[in-house]
């Protein structure tokens, strides 16, 4: 076990197109090309990060330089196909435009691109990151592009193609990659979870495949890390600590809170959350999906649902969790236009309490009698408790 630590990302990063995960559209359009041999010089690959750009513009230049023919089924045995895979081929020229933004030298590597390849088929540019090339790169791209030498093909990969001429555009063939799925993504995490032979609860899985936000190089980095902190496995509860997730008891909890119009509770449950550093936005999309699997437990006699849920469910109007599962949604997406965080969530807790049916019942503070710096009027409108939920119902949807 004297191997070197290789990053999954690394190690499990596909070297053929059977082996991409998603991109179906994508994959199956160059593997007609290849197999028809019918190619275009510039390809463009958009979508954002870690979703496979380059992954699958490394595979297409294997496909077309491999030793045994262009198709789309590169041999993977060639000299050409594992220099390729090793980041070694000299006639795949790969380049960030990130890390090269006006450097004279990327224009004089584009300028370069008329001479023939050293020892492959094709001379190859990868240029990652296109949309920050230079000006002057940009020409000399284009000029190449204007027309091709037969021996030359450009792979560009953007996260940002709005930002690219429309002069580069209108000379490639454009590839949108989608943002990846909860479940591909948790597909090639168990593969390699099972593949190393390591311990994991699906649920952590899970959670890490949801972090990755459709990015499978995210996922696979927050795999790397859980498996560090969890010593070689992967569960539930490091990764909870791990990403400063609430419990799921204490999701209930609040709930309960909540229900019993216990406003004090609720507040004191937020600042201790952030007191403890937790993660907020992810508590409020807990609390979401917490009131919609109460929702269900009205419904449907469902045996999964545990005994909290059940509790809960019974305690609750469906007209009120609708209301609720509505105020939670609106609040994450308000939550970045908050002042802080926890403000956010504080006032989209104090919401629910103010508008739900029973919102007369709200524990509150004793009004105090009198007040020199009083400006309201002395005698308040008198709103009735069951004139509330109209103006509820007018408001929310
Ligand atoms: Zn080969």
């Amino acid at each position: 076990m004297s191997e070197p630590y290789q990053v999954l990302a690394r190690k499990y990063r596909p070297h053929t197109f059977g082996e991409m995960v998603g991109q179906a559209h994508t994959v199956k359009t160059l593997i007609n090309a290849l197999d028809r041999n019918n190619l275009h010089n510039g390809f463009l690959f958009t979508g954002t990060r870690g979703v496979g750009k380059t992954t699958i513009a490394r595979i297409f230049a294997k496909s077309i330089n491999c030793e045994s023919g262009v198709s789309s089924k590169p041999c993977g045995k060639c000299a050409t196909c594992i220099e390729i895979d090793k980041g070694q081929s000299v006639d795949l020229i790969e380049l960030d435009a990130a890390s090269h933004t006006g450097v004279d030298n990327m224009r004089s590597i584009l300028e370069n691109a008329q001479y023939m390849p050293t020892k492959n088929r094709y001379k190859i540019y990868l240029i990652d990151e296109v949309h920050m090339l230079s000006k002057s790169s940009f020409n000399a791209l284009l000029k190449t592009l204007e027309e091709p030498p037969e021996h030359i093909k450009f792979l560009l990969a953007t996260t940002d193609p709005q930002k690219v001429p429309i002069t580069v555009l209108s000379r490639c063939l454009q590839f949108i990659l989608h943002k990846l799925t909860i479940d591909e993504i948790l597909g090639q995490l168990k593969f390699i979870m099972d593949s190393e032979g390591l311990k994991y609860e699906e649920l952590a899985l899970n959670q890490i495949a949801d972090f990755g936000n459709g990015s499978m190089r995210d996922a696979l980095s927050l795999l790397d890390q859980s498996i560090s902190y969890g010593n070689g496995s992967v569960m539930t509860k490091d990764i909870k600590a791990m990403l400063g997730l609430v419990h799921h008891e204490d999701i209930i909890t609040l709930a309960k809170h909540l229900f019993n119009q216990d406003g004090e509770a609720c507040i004191n449950f937020i600042r201790e959350l952030s007191h403890k550093g937790e993660n907020i936005t992810h508590t409020l999309k807990d609390l979401s999906s917490l009131f919609h699997q109460i929702s269900i437990a009205q419904i449907i006699n469902n045996t999964e649902s545990s005994n909290d849920i059940k509790a809960l469910s019974a305690q609750i109007s469906n007209q009120d969790l609708q209301l609720f599962y509505h105020i939670a949604i609106n609040g994450n997406k308000e939550l970045s236009l908050a002042p802080s965080e926890q403000i956010g969530f504080e006032m989209t807790l104090l919401r629910m309490l103010s508008f739900n049916s029973n919102s007369s019942k709200i524990k509150t503070l004793p009004e105090k009698k009198t007040s020199k710096l009083e400006l309201t009027p002395k005698t308040k409108p008198k709103i009735k408790p069951n004139a509330i939920p109209s103006r509820i119902v007018a408001m929310s949807f």
